[in-house]
C-alpha cells in the first residue's frame, strides 16, 4: 500500500515554524523581513503566482512589496528598478516573475539581482555554491522536495535516483541535492534513449517534464518513492502531474500528488528562503 507524500500539511506546519522564526527576527532586529515580487506585464497564471506568494507572505508575517509593470516595460526600466531594489535596506529578497514578455532579455535582469537577495536561488553563485556543497540559497521546488523526503524519513544515501528533466529551476538543482545527499543520480531529458528503462531502475523518481501523465506505471520499479512535479491540464482541463498517478501508484512505496504535492511546497520554501537571506544579511 502506498504512502502519499502530503505536501498541503507540510506546508502549513511549515508555514507556522517559519511565522515564529520571522517573529523573532523582529524581535531581534527591530525590522521588518522584505520581499519584493515584481512582475511585468499580464499573464494570468502568472498573476496567480504573484498573488499566492504575497498571500504566503502575509501568512508568515513577511513583509511584501509588489512592482506590478506594464507589458510594454522597457529593459533599462526594469534593470534601474532591480538595481534600485539591490540596494535599498528593507528589502532581503528580490523575486522577478518569469516569464518576461519576449522583448525583454530575462537573463541580463536575473543577473542584477545580487545573490544575498536572489530568494529563487538562480544566480550562478548561488547554483554554484550548491555544486561545490557550500551553504547558499537552493532553488525552491527542488529544496521543497528534499525537505518532504526528509521529513517522510526517505532515505537517498546509496539510492538510484533519476531526474527527468534537466532546467535550471527543478531538473539540474534537484539533481545536484540529490548527490550532495549520497544518491547515485542520473538525468533524463528529450534525448535520454530507453527512458523506460532508466526510470526502471530508480529507487527515487523524480518528474519534472511537463507532460500530462507521461510516467506511466510501465515505467515505475515496485517500491519506488515517485515525486511529481509536473503542473499540467489534462484532456477535460483539470490539474494533473507529469505521472499517471491512478495507475502508477500502486507500484509506489511513497508518491507526491498533483495538486496538493510538490506545488505547496514551493511557495513555502520561497518564504523560507526569504528568511534566510534576511538572516544571512545580519551575520554579513
Ligand atoms: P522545462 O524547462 O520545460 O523542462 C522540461 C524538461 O523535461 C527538459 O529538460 C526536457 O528535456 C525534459 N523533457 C521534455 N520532454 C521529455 C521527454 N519526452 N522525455 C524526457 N524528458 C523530456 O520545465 P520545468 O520548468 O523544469 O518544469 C517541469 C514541469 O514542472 C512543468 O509541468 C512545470 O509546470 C512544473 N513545475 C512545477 C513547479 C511546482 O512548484 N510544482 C515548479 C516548477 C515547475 P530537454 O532539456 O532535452 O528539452
Amino acid at each position: 500500500m502506498y504512502k502519499l507524500i502530503d505536501g498541503k500539511v507540510m506546508s502549513s506546519t511549515m508555514r507556522w515554524i517559519i511565522a515564529q522564526g520571522v517573529n523573532g527576527y523582529k524581535d531581534k532586529y527591530k525590522r521588518d523581513v522584505g520581499l519584493v515580487v515584481v512582475m511585468v506585464g499580464d499573464n494570468p497564471a502568472s498573476a496567480i503566482y504573484v498573488r499566492n506568494k504575497i498571500k504566503a507572505c502575509e501568512e508568515v508575517g513577511i513583509k511584501s512589496y509588489s512592482y506590478h509593470l506594464p507589458e510594454e516595460t522597457e529593459q533599462a526600466q526594469l534593470e534601474n528598478l532591480i538595481n534600485d531594489l539591490a540596494v535599498d535596506n528593507n528589502v532581503d529578497g528580490i523575486l522577478v516573475q518569469l516569464p518576461l514578455p519576449k522583448h525583454i532579455d530575462a537573463e541580463n535582469v536575473l543577473k542584477l539581482i545580487p545573490a544575498k537577495k536572489d530568494v529563487d536561488g538562480f544566480s550562478s553563485e548561488n547554483v554554484g555554491k550548491l555544486c561545490l556543497g557550500e551553504e547558499g540559497i537552493v532553488a525552491c521546488t527542488p529544496n521543497g522536495i528534499m525537505k518532504m523526503l526528509e521529513h517522510y524519513g526517505i532515505e537517498t544515501a546509496g539510492k538510484r535516483a533519476v531526474v527527468v528533466g534537466r532546467s535550471n529551476i527543478v531538473g539540474k538543482p534537484m539533481a545536484m541535492l540529490l548527490l550532495n545527499a549520497d544518491a547515485t543520480v542520473t538525468v533524463c531529458h528529450s534525448k535520454t534513449k530507453n527512458l523506460k528503462e532508466e526510470c526502471l531502475n530508480a529507487d527515487i523518481l523524480v518528474a519534472a517534464i511537463g507532460k500530462p501523465k507521461y510516467i506511466t506505471e510501465d515505467m515505475v520499479k515496485q517500491g519506488a518513492v515517485v515525486i511529481d512535479v509536473g503542473m499540467n491540464r489534462d484532456e477535460n482541463g483539470k490539474l494533473c502531474g507529469d505521472v499517471d498517478f491512478e495507475k502508477v501508484k500502486d507500484k509506489c512505496s511513497y508518491i507526491t500528488p498533483v495538486p496538493g504535492g510538490v506545488g505547496p511546497m514551493t511557495i513555502t520554501m520561497l518564504m523560507y528562503n526569504t528568511l534566510q537571506a534576511a538572516v544571512n544579511g545580519e551575520k554579513f
